[in-house]
């Protein structure tokens, strides 16, 4: 039966994601050997930021060389453990080739890292970094969905190669890890399906879209206004800890909506202008849909006339309930989580 036991190691793949490196985080001071699988083990400025957070915790790492899509790559990793944490995916939605950037390696790896544990004995649970992505598409979705709130019922089934393709590419991979699953029974698979996920990461300079959506709010991208598109928002520092009792909570089971707050664009930017309307461009103004889909694709081709007219004006709502009663997760305020990670980026000169 799984409980904590620090004298098995855990597998941590995507060690130097944003979402990962607060889940080692967690895992070091509870003090646990952490098996950090990393494209590149010789890579010493990305490490540097879990190598600092491993001084000062009881538990150790040790890193492992591999990649998603090399097949096997990550098996001497796993060897050891109980646990296999498997968040590595690229999270970006400005690609040239999604198929090859996106589809492939969150389904492929997921595929290879899950045949990888099914040659490793010692492995009896699985906590998969799914998204929302995997649940819902379009916000317009949501007319479709049970009282109108997005549950772990949901699948997106809305996505495709040419829109929206990297919530294409989480639905395909959580896929492929329940069907791998269901054809043994010695390891469980719980899967955290996180909404956006901001605050403070280990590593403020990360490559995690997060990053690149929070900075826009604050380098002026946005200033002339933002389109009414509603979302949901977590903290990263919840997510960890969803991870980590999802792992450690023997009765958890099938998937896990993790998002603490419905909101919506411009409520974010309301939360930061309070905070720091004075001194940096921060949106105050709510965009009309048309103007929106007129000048949108020109300004940024992630946001497609398609995308425009099945999400603006539409309110994002998901049900966390299940995520709260069985894995114990409480979230932070939204205030506390936005102000912290936009406050990291000033203190790193990522927001000038
Ligand atoms: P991130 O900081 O960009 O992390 C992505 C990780 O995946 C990095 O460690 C990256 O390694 C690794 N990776 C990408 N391609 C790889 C490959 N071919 N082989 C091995 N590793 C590869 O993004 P994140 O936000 O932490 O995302 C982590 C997970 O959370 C993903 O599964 C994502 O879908 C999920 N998620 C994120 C959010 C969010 O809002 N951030 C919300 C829901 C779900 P390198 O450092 O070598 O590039």
């Amino acid at each position: 039966m799984l409980k904590i036991n620090i004298e098995y190691p855990v597998m941590v793949s995507g060690a130097t994601g944003y979402v990962a490196g607060v889940l080692i985080q967690k895992l070091l001071r509870e003090g646990f050997t952490v098996h950090a699988a990393v494209r590149n083990p010789e890579n010493s400025e990305k490490l540097k930021y879990l190598n600092n957070v491993a001084k000062t915790s009881k538990g150790r790492i040790k890193y492992f060389k591999a990649d998603l899509l090399d097949n096997g790559s990550y098996e001497k990793s796993m060897q050891g453990c109980e646990v296999v944490f498997h968040t590595a995916s690229p999270f970006f939605l400005d690609s040239n080739d999604p198929q090859k950037e996106l589809v492939e390696p969150a389904q492929l790896g997921t595929r290879n890292v899950l045949e990888s544990v099914n040659n490793t004995e010692s492995v009896t649970r699985v906590i998969l970094t799914s998204s929302c992505a995997a649940i819902y598409g379009d916000n317009i979705d949501l007319q479709n969905s049970k009282n109108n709130i997005f549950t772990e019922a949901d699948w997106n089934t809305s996505s495709s190669l040419n829109h929206n393709p990297y919530s294409y590419s989480k639905m395909l991979a959580e896929k492929a890890a329940w069907e791998i699953c269901e054809k043994q029974d010695r390891w469980s698979l719980v899967t955290i399906n996180p909404s956006l996920v901001v605050g403070p990461g280990i590593n403020p300079f990360t490559t995690s879209e997060s990053y690149k959506i929070i900075k826009q709010f604050g380098d002026g991208t946005m200033k002339a206004g933002l389109p009414d598109w509603g979302l949901g928002v977590v903290d990263v520092r919840d997510v960890a800890d969803a991870h980590y009792n999802a792992a450690f909570t023997p009765q958890a089971h099938g998937r896990y909506i993790v998002s603490g707050h419905n909101t919506s664009f411009p409520a974010m930017a309301k939360v930061l202008y309070e905070k720091y309307g004075s001194k940096y461009l921060i949106p105050n103004r709510t965009l009309p849909k048309w103007f929106v889909w007129l000048v949108g694709p020109i300004v940024n081709r992630v946001m497609t006339r398609k995308a425009i007219s099945k999400n603006v004006n539409f309110s994002w709502v998901g049900d966390n309930s299940k995520g709260i009663k069985q894995l114990g997760i409480s979230y932070r305020p939204f205030q506390e989580s936005l102000h912290e990670l936009f406050q990291q980026m000033v203190n790193n000169g990522i927001i000038k």
